[in-house]
């Protein structure tokens, strides 16, 4: 089967690879529609390594995913033959202590795709779990589909951070991820989300919602956005979505006493913090890796109609520009918020 596999770092052939299709009880067969480039994807492909993920052999890449089923397994109830899904990409060990708690996401054995040494899902049929395959609604195409992943990580915050209707948000951060994030905070309850960044073309894509308001960093400093707009009290929760070592400088400035920091972003390097700062305004601090949980509701919130991710699809390459697909978004232009790959029909 044709695959966009990631042969080592800096190397992507579209090709033919032998992958596994065989439909167990509990699975649903899927022929793959639309593909959303990730930063990971891209990350591998020009590092060939996210931390103590290395790509040791070829790997097909993609994990944003959404297609039609084309076969189920004899125990699936919940889906059925030409059914529009997407896919959560992670699957953990059903049996494991993890996942028993309900926060399968961090199962030491969760099998991701594109995550090696686990195939992605650039290529046109995939075998999947029915558990974690979901059905679109008809309104949703298969262009949002494909967005559900990279909006689950937004959700996952906005949960993590336990929003009170009418909270402030910050989010520090302009990339997919750092825009995901205001979405889903807004969508939770806060009533106005500031967004930073340096860069004046994100911040613009991000400045078209309601009730998002971009701070470029290299005009002021977010503190002092922050402060004037909550007449010094500061944010309820602050989302870092950037990654940076430096967002962490003065970070708890922003924050409120009692607020809240939520980390999002993962940086390369340590980093460290200051630990007074937080005690002395009481913070709370949570972490988000990746989801779990989060996928039926942000379905559920793109179809209502309460977030549209529509705008944040920046450019669609056939499958067979799939390489060209994965070099401009190698090149990380500030006017690109997602590339999606679409299969030939
Ligand atoms: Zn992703």
């Amino acid at each position: 089967m044709q695959a966009l596999v990631l042969e080592k770092k800096g190397e992507l052939s579209l090709r033919d690879i032998d992958l596994p299709l065989e439909v167990g009880p509990d699975d649903v067969k899927i022929a793959i529609h639309t593909v959303g480039v990730c930063g990971s994807d891209v990350h591998y492909y020009t590092h060939g390594a996210i931390g103590s993920f290395v790509v040791r052999e070829p790997m097909v890449l993609g994990h944003e995913a959404a297609g039609v089923v084309t076969a189920v397994g004899a125990n699936v109830k919940n889906l059925k033959v030409g059914d529009r899904v997407c896919m959560e990409p992670g699957v953990p060990n059903m049996n494991s202590r993890a996942t028993k708690l309900g926060i399968y996401n961090v199962d030491p054995d969760v099998r991701f795709w594109a995550t090696p040494p686990i195939h992605g899902v650039l290529t046109p049929e995939v075998v999947h779990p029915a558990a974690f395959t979901y059905k679109l609604p008809g309104n949703v195409s298969f262009a949002e589909g494909a967005m559900v992943e990279p909006f689950a990580v937004g959700l996952q915050a906005a949960t993590r951070a336990r929003i009170t209707p009418g909270d402030v948000g910050v989010v520090i951060g302009c990339g997919p991820i750092g825009i995901m994030t205001a979405l889903a905070a807004l969508a939770g309850g806060c009533s106005r989300v500031y967004i930073s960044d340096l860069s004046a073309p994100k911040l613009a894509i991000a400045g078209q919602y309601p009730g998002v308001h971009p701070v470029n960093i290299t005009e002021r400093p977010l503190a002092e956005v922050v402060s004037e707009e909550t007449e010094g009290w500061g944010a309820d929760v602050v989302f870092e979505a950037s990654g940076s070592p430096r967002a962490y400088e003065g970070i708890f400035d922003i924050v409120r006493p009692g607020g809240t920091l939520v980390l999002i972003g993962m940086p390369v390097e340590t980093t460290k913090f200051d630990v007074a700062a937080a005690i002395i305004k009481e913070a709370r601090i949570e972490t988000v890796f990746r989801y779990a949980n989060n996928f039926d509701r942000a379905v559920n919130l793109i179809a209502s109609g309460k977030v549209d991710l529509k705008p944040l699809v920046s450019e669609t390459f056939d499958f067979a520009r799939s390489i060209e697909a994965f070099d401009r978004a190698a090149k990380g232009l500030p006017t690109d918020v997602k590339l999606q790959i679409v299969m030939p029909g």
